[in-house]
């Protein structure tokens, strides 16, 4: 059964009390806009995790005034808030 006919079903049936219903159907409202961009948790719980900054890994070969590292999830080399290579958000707080 799609989201659609569920909510649809629940609706029409009125021995299920107003306050069940509302929850019931925010909730498969929520999943249909998640199955329509294609989104399943494990996306978001990935995506979450790109975007709360860690700390890059210090990359010691150059005493440059510009941040540099190393990425902590690809080792890929980053000088920004964010790694080009993987998308991870970078804290450079403490390391400049
Ligand atoms: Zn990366």
């Amino acid at each position: 059964m799609k989201p659609q006919e569920a909510i649809k079903y629940i609706q029409e049936h009125n021995t299920i009390p107003d306050n069940v219903k509302d929850i019931a159907i925010s909730s498969l409202k929520f999943k249909q806009q998640f199955d329509e961009i294609g989104l399943t948790i494990e996306k978001v719980k990935e995506l979450k995790e790109k975007s709360t900054p860690k700390k890059p890994n210090k990359y010691d070969e150059f005493n440059c005034e510009i941040h540099l590292g190393y990425c902590p999830d690809c080792d890929n080399v980053v000088n920004d808030d964010y790694c080009e290579c993987c998308g991870q958000a970078l804290d450079w707080s403490e390391i400049e």
